[in-house]
């Protein structure tokens, strides 16, 4: 299969038109993804302004094949025939693009029409064609001069795709979870203990699964971690814990699931790594031993391209391309390229090879926060695999959770990722499973998925009178995280429910109103007494030394209230 970028052309210049050619590639090619422009003089072309179509397709037909099957399409549906410039086209090029519809209110197809349309459509020119293809990139002042298009124009376009990306993904299942699609963003993990000690990766991954990893991944590197991998799911799944495993494979992963087929049958997901799959003729065969096990047994692949392994052979050639190149590029863009090209080229391989595109997820790790952004922003306007976001080598403590956060928040905003995973490097005693907590966090501050009840705590200041409140703020959140397991199959919708902790009047009882259940601890020189909320309606009033107990039985009997089924 080739994925084949069809420049439909200008001679469909109707709505009606435009439907009906849609309606006929849906019907010929499923999963075809489209683009439009708006095409003007500004382009050098004359006559009056036009909608372009273009479409992305997976298909076998050859260059000549596609040419016929495009003009029949015209003749079908065209109410305007220009001239042959104007014929319809096919380009070898795999990406989708952005271009100036957005900015043209008096075209026939407005955005917010364009919008109501089943499917994505990216707003396209030609010359967005040479903005962002990674072997063309080009400058936005380069850009600005071939397209005659002003500055503010371009940039403000490249927003447009991005913030529709997500929705668009193709939909992979792992297991009993699905990734991509518009589903909510899955959150996943990782073990740190040797898969060959069943006993402690099983515990691990259920602790994993219990704090609400859907996902755990486990290392595959040896013939006894292979080996324990069918134990590891049969104990699992003994205890109720039915979370699907992806194995994590490097180097040997070709042997190692063909030497014991009950792990490559057990795994849910494999991960694979184009840089670290071997070598030359050698790394492409055994790339394509593991896809063929991966097709044998159904399953889904991450191709997980990672910024210290990236493909050295494959960054050399793209090194000397680049030098033949006019006005070469920076090395670190032409690095940037490579990531992108060992992702995207791994995964048309996997596709050309038979693994079919709904089983394939990608990744493309860094460990700068930019440059990670920048990665996926591109990936995104390139692919519709669903993208697993993780910043790579993020580090221990709060830079960790930070990096990984500002990076994530990013791109997550943009709607760009179908699952996360935070690479957090444990604190010396601190529970493998905080880099869940932490990527539950992040999605569900900004809002996306809800997980367990948000404590809404003031910082504190002069006005506080003692850490009792911060002891008590810290008290309900161990609490409600506790009580999330056993609260979660009873009570339906609690892990929404927001509880405001407040350290004096000054902003307690307006955060308390704005929470399910609020409480404003006495500040310095104000009266001893505690106000509690209930829905924004002042319940109760405590005081004495009972305060903290009290409001917990306030909690659980406004759960119990409030969220039975
Ligand atoms: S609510 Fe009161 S104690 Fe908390 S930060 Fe504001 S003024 Fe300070």
């Amino acid at each position: 299969m080739t994925t084949v970028f069809l420049d439909i052309g200008s001679n469909i210049d109707r709505t009606e038109n435009i439907q009906s050619c849609v309606d006929q590639l849906l019907i010929d090619f499923p999963g075809v993804i489209f683009s439009t422009a708006y095409e003007s003089e500004a382009y050098g072309f004359e006559g009056d302004p036009f909608i372009n179509l273009s479409a992305r397709i997976q298909t076998d037909l050859s260059y000549q094949d596609l040419k016929t099957y495009l003009k029949n399409l015209e003749d079908r549906h065209a109410r305007k025939r220009d001239n042959e410039k104007f014929i319809a086209r096919t380009l070898d090029v795999d990406i989708l693009l952005f271009g100036d519809l957005i900015l043209q209110p008096e075209i026939d197809l407005p955005r917010a029409e364009i919008l109501k349309f089943p499917f994505v459509l990216f707003p396209l020119s030609e010359i967005a064609a040479d903005i962002i293809h990674p072997q063309q990139q080009k400058s936005i002042a380069e850009i600005v001069k071939i397209s005659k298009l002003d500055e503010n124009t371009l940039t403000k376009v490249k927003d447009f795709p991005i913030l529709n990306m997500s929705k668009n993904t193709v939909k992979v299942q792992v297991g009993n979870i699905t990734v991509g699609g518009g589903e909510p963003v899955v959150v996943q993990s990782m073990t740190n203990t040797d898969t060959a000690d069943v006993v402690r990766t099983v515990q691990q991954v259920a602790e994993l699964a219990k704090a609400g990893s859907e996902l755990v991944r486990i290392t595959v590197n040896t013939l006894e971690a292979a080996e324990a991998v069918p134990e590891i799911r049969q104990r699992l799944d003994k205890m109720g814990c039915d979370v699907p495993l992806v194995g994590d494979f490097h180097f040997n992963g070709h042997k190692l699931l063909s030497a014991v087929p009950e792990c490559a049958k057990a795994l849910a997901k494999y991960r694979i790594n184009p840089g670290n799959v071997g070598k030359g003729k050698r790394g492409d065969e055994q790339f394509a031993q593991m896809i063929e096990f991966a097709i044998k047994y159904d399953k889904a692949v991450r191709i997980g391209v990672n910024w210290g392994s990236l493909d050295q052979k494959l960054l050399a050639s793209m090194l000397d391309e680049n030098h033949k190149l006019e006005s070469p590029k920076e090395l670190a863009e032409v690095q940037h390229d490579a990531l992108i090209e060992s992702a995207l080229g791994s995964a048309a391989k996997a596709e050309k090879l038979g693994l079919p595109r709904n089983k394939i997820i990608i990744s493309c790790k860094l460990s700068g926060v930019q440059d990670l952004i920048k990665a996926y922003q591109d990936l995104a306007g390139m692919c519709d695999y669903p993208l697993h976001l993780g910043l790579t080598e993020a580090g221990m403590g709060s830079k960790g959770i930070v990096s990984s956060t500002a990076a994530l928040a990013v791109l997550l905003q943009q709607g760009i990722g179908d699952t996360i995973r935070i690479s957090l490097t444990p604190e010396p005693g601190a529970p493998r499973t905080k880099e869940v907590i932490v990527a539950q966090q992040i999605l569900q501050s900004m809002g996306f998925r809800s997980f367990t009840p948000q404590v809404v705590a003031c910082p504190g200041c002069g006005r506080t009178s003692s850490d009792y409140f911060q002891r008590l703020a810290q008290d309900i959140e161990i609490y409600l995280g506790e009580q999330m397991p056993v609260w979660k199959g009873k009570f339906a919708g609690v892990e929404s429910m927001s509880v405001a902790v407040m350290g004096c009047v000054v902003n307690g009882p307006g955060e308390s109103k704005q929470a399910n259940i609020g409480i404003s601890l006495p500040g310095s020189g104000e009266k001893p007494v505690a106000p509690v909320y209930e829905d924004g309606e002042k319940t109760v009033t405590l005081k004495g030394d009972n305060i903290a107990s009290e409001f917990q039985q306030i909690v659980e009997a406004y759960v119990e209230s409030h969220f039975a089924s």
